[in-house]
């Protein structure tokens, strides 16, 4: 086809799809014929072809390629779908004023509609989220929750090369700075042409409000400062979390922690995550009711769940952050040796992971102790996945982990297939990875040839998931571990 034929088709969808104003077409076709070093548009070219949106973007996307207006890798094709895309964007200014004034009619049409056209500019990577592999599975806390990730394109050794010579840029100083909004990008930085941020005036300064383009989950929004600050864990973040979850009633939010090993892979910017969805914390078994005594707006309870969680509810949002504070600051200086807890040694260990949601007018706020130290034979943390289940999970358990649901990485889609082989006795056990080879053999001991066989390692996928998040929860769900718990929350004396 050609460019003029590609922009006509372009154009035409992006009027159909409602993304474009039948009186900004002419400037978004010459928009257009610029980006691709083109002067004539001939109108010969129109044709009625209806097709979706992002298979004409892909089109021109490969005119690109093939015409040597860009090079053929990766970032330069991501950018150059941004630049694309971004011509049918609004202007930060008047997108933050529909959103708002949609906000002012109902707080779900306005999310709806941001997220809607998120999708629909391409920032939101749908094509990719959907080759991610999700399944669940039943375990003595519930049902966890599990997604091989599949949507984050692998760049290949050349562009590895060519990213590692190009000198360092400080602009944006992250990926979560707002001066990501509009920001062309390079082999390096994420293409965000076609990027938009929220504006919110909270209490404690102004945040922004965006999509993760890799969504999670349902709705995954980021919630993040306007300053490059890094994260801390206190009075003013609990205060940030609930006036988050009053202006989105519909959305949860939650911070990760704030120190190394047990936070999640920015401490350099604060931010928090967000969005619609129940996870399986959420709904996990309530063990223990926590008398309250100088609060009496406030609930406190603790959970069946590996990882150590206070709950506390009121709807009275003062007492509220008075009771989570009194937690926190306690929780940072304790001391609990019979369970292997120490605050601090040459440097602070304990903080907490915090999520705040609605429950009608109450507010719910769940902090989850944690804590970073590590010894010579755990070095990567006392309280993070022990060795034996490397294999499947080895990085920090963040906030989506703590809530029960496990990102985990594209390899082991192939490893699964290879542990499937050997289950079925098609290939010997020296085929499957090394650090597979003992689950492997103890999966076949179990294995009876009436169950499914992917549902089988699906299962011990969980199981081992249940076992990262008991690794990494302070006080263990035995006799003595919850006395700990309970010992420790009776000394912050609510
Ligand atoms: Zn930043």
């Amino acid at each position: 086809m050609s460019i003029s034929q590609l922009i006509y088709g372009f154009i035409h969808q992006a009027v159909d799809d409602q993304l474009l104003e039948a009186i900004d077409e002419l400037y978004v076709r010459n928009r257009l014929l610029a980006l691709f070093n083109q002067s004539e548009y001939r109108d010969e070219a129109e044709s009625g072809d209806r097709r979706p949106l992002l298979d004409w973007l892909d089109d021109l996307v490969e005119y690109g390629v093939t015409h040597q207006i860009i090079d053929d890798t990766q970032s330069d094709r991501d950018i150059l779908e941004a630049s694309v895309m971004d011509l049918l964007m609004p202007k930060p200014s008047d997108l933050n004023h529909e959103f708002w004034h949609l906000y002012a009619e109902n707080p779900e049409v306005a999310t709806d509609y941001f997220y809607q056209l998120s999708k629909q500019s391409n920032y939101i990577k749908t094509r990719e989220i959907a080759k991610n592999v999700a399944f669940t599975g039943e375990t003595k806390y519930g049902n966890l929750q599990i997604t091989i990730n599949l949507s984050k394109p692998e760049k290949d050794p050349v562009e590895i090369a060519k990213a590692k010579s190009m000198p360092q840029v400080n602009y944006p100083k992250c990926a979560l700075c707002m001066e990501n909004e509009g920001y062309r990008g390079h082999i390096n930085h994420a293409a965000r042409q076609n990027h938009r941020i929220i504006r919110m005036d909270l209490d404690n300064g102004l945040y922004g409000f965006q999509y993760s383009p890799y969504l999670y989950y349902n709705e995954h929004s980021i919630f993040l400062s306007d300053k490059h600050e890094p994260m801390v864990i206190d009075l003013k973040c609990f205060d940030n979390l609930l006036e988050i979850i009053e202006i989105f009633p519909h959305y949860f939010v939650g911070s990760n922690a704030d120190l190394p090993g047990v936070g999640g892979s920015i401490l350099t910017h604060d931010h928090y995550q967000g969005g619609r969805q129940v996870f399986p914390m959420d709904q996990a078994e309530v063990i223990d009711v926590v008398a309250v005594n100088h609060h009496d707006e406030v609930e406190c309870e603790l959970l069946k769940w590996p990882m150590s969680v206070i709950r506390l509810r009121s709807a009275d949002k003062d007492q509220l952050l008075d009771a989570a504070n009194q937690i926190l600051q306690a929780w940072r200086q304790y001391d609990d040796p019979d369970n292997d807890i120490y605050a601090e040694t040459d440097q602070p260990h304990n903080t907490v992971t915090p999520i705040a949601r609605r429950k009608g007018e109450q507010f719910e706020l769940d902090l989850v102790l944690r804590n970073n130290r590590t010894t010579e034979e755990l070095p990567l943390g006392i309280f993070h996945p022990h060795p034996d289940v490397h294999h499947i999970k080895k990085e920090n358990i963040g906030l989506i982990e703590v809530m029960g649901l496990a990102i985990l990485p594209p390899r082991l889609l192939a490893e699964v297939e290879t542990i499937k082989q050997y289950l079925l006795g098609e290939v010997a056990l020296d085929e499957v990875k090394v650090y597979h080879q003992t689950w492997a053999e103890s999966l076949k001991a179990d294995y009876a040839d009436d169950v499914e066989v992917s549902d089988f390692i699906q299962q011990g996928i969980v199981k081992k998931f249940e076992r990262v998040l008991e690794d990494a929860g302070v006080y263990k769900q035995t006799e003595q571990g919850l006395t700990g718990l309970k010992q420790f929350i009776e000394s912050v004396d609510l």
